[in-house]
């Protein structure tokens, strides 16, 4: 243990996915010895991405704005919404330029060892969006969705979650339910699959 501040900073660096106390040790030591200014950036940056950072009204992906970019984008297939966790399987997706419809942004998957249930995540507003129920820009009407891809992390908690969306999705009767397509690593993250692989799950897809 080390005191005050430093033993403060080390703590509140621990909590943060993929630091362990070692790692968050050498973070701090680290900024100890750096310029001030460099340090003044990242509080800076801190500030900004609590501050100005909100979630989309409609997919609730980050966003700058009340829509983010991908729903605002009038050029985007707005009948085809593909599921995802993390705001971060966006950009993944987004990549392998195969997708040219929306999102849906869950903030995670069942987990019941982790208390993650359905109330935690935007299970809800996926629903009330598919329903029409939510308004689409400018209050206009929702447009109607045809077609849902499930697309969770390819791990026992993702399958559970698309599992449990399938059951919920099949009360719309006109809509369209696939799953990305075989071939992705199981037990994986989204984040981790190559390109050429996600491309192919995209394009290959199942329907449910
Ligand atoms: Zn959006």
């Amino acid at each position: 243990m080390f005191e005050g501040p430093l033993q403060d900073l080390i703590d509140e660096l621990s909590r943060l996915p993929g630091v362990g106390p070692k790692s968050a040790q050498r973070i701090a030591f680290h900024l100890l010895k750096e310029d001030p200014e460099d340090v003044d950036r990242l509080r800076a940056a801190l500030a900004a991405v609590r501050d100005g950072v909100t979630f989309c009204r409609i997919c609730n992906n980050v966003s700058r704005e009340d829509v983010c970019r991908i729903c605002a984008d009038s050029g985007r297939d707005k009948s085809t919404v593909c599921v995802v966790e993390d705001a971060k399987d966006i950009q993944v997706i987004e990549r392998t330029g195969e997708y040219s419809g929306r999102y849906h942004v869950l903030g995670g998957a069942l987990d019941p060892l982790a208390n993650v249930g359905p109330k935690d995540l935007a299970i809800a507003p996926l629903l009330q969006r598919i329903g029409g129920v939510l308004p689409d820009l400018d209050g206009a009407e929702a447009p109607a969705v045809s077609e849902v891809i499930l697309a969770t992390d390819p791990d026992t908690e993702g399958e559970a979650t698309a599992s449990y969306l399938v059951r919920l999705l099949k009360d719309f009767p006109d809509l369209t339910i696939s799953r990305l397509a075989s071939g992705m690593p199981l037990g994986g993250d989204l984040e981790f699959v190559d390109e050429l692989t996600l491309s192919r799950a995209l394009t290959g897809r199942l329907k449910l």
